[in-house]
């Protein structure tokens, strides 16, 4: 999200020009976030609060929900052809972004926000976020999945070797996965080293969150402020 200097967010906000505003700053007619302003190059992020004489020129609310997404809908925010996770949201929730996106097929725990420093700092691959995934397999789990998981693989196609990663077995053809970066169609594309198909995939956690057991598939909810703060 962008930040503008203080006299070009009232000009564009309202019919005053760029000039107008040291008068309207000397008259004490302009506050951010409660205190008088004193500076055309006041900086002003995406969540603060701009009054002009009255009216409020900006109040943005920071949102973060969690959604138990269901298969079949498509992690973007829209889609000529299939149902988006935007869509499952009401109305007043419609500019929210994806932090962390799922394959189509895949089902779970998807963030969405309009706080982009909040999700650009879950995904950037510097903090290794970590990504808990139980994935269903067509063929039984040997051992040496787990040794080829944690080493890393190449990935010819975007010339990268993937970050180790962690494979737990919980059944014969099920496994706990856990990933500290997410490329496309990652988990597939590992487990397609074997030559074994994913039937389903399913997130579970996000750093410290964990998927409300509550919610169904295509319900959501607010975080908590404790859940929002430490996620990681
Ligand atoms: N890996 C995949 O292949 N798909 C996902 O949705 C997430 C990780």
């Amino acid at each position: 999200s962008r930040t503008y200097r203080l006299d070009r967010f009232i000009a564009k906000h309202t019919d005053h020009s760029k000039n107008d505003v040291r008068i309207l700053i000397a008259k004490g007619r302009v506050y951010v976030n409660q205190t008088v302003a004193v500076s055309v190059d006041q900086i002003i992020k995406q969540f603060d609060e701009v009054i002009l004489d009255d009216e409020v020129l900006q109040k943005n609310t920071p949102i973060y929900l969690m959604l138990n997404k269901p298969a079949g809908v498509v992690s973007a925010t829209s889609d000529p052809q299939h149902t988006t996770v935007i869509d499952l949201l009401d109305d007043h929730y419609k500019d929210l972004h994806i932090a962390g996106r799922l394959d189509r097929f895949s089902t779970g725990l998807l963030l969405l926000t309009n706080d982009g420093e909040w999700s650009n700092s879950l995904s950037h691959p510097d903090n290794r976020v970590a990504k808990r995934y139980i994935v269903e397999l067509k063929e039984p789990i040997t051992d040496a999945y787990g040794d080829a998981f944690a080493k890393g693989m190449h990935f010819a196609y975007e010339d990268i070797t993937t970050q180790p990663a962690q494979l737990k077995q919980l059944e014969p053809r099920v496994a706990e996965v856990t990933l500290h970066e997410g490329r496309y169609h990652q988990i597939k594309r590992m487990f397609g080293r074997f030559r074994n198909q994913v039937l389903s995939l399913h997130r579970v956690s996000i750093g410290n969150l964990p998927l409300d057991d509550a919610l169904k598939p295509g319900e959501y909810r607010m975080l908590t402020r404790d859940e929002v703060v430490n996620i990681t």
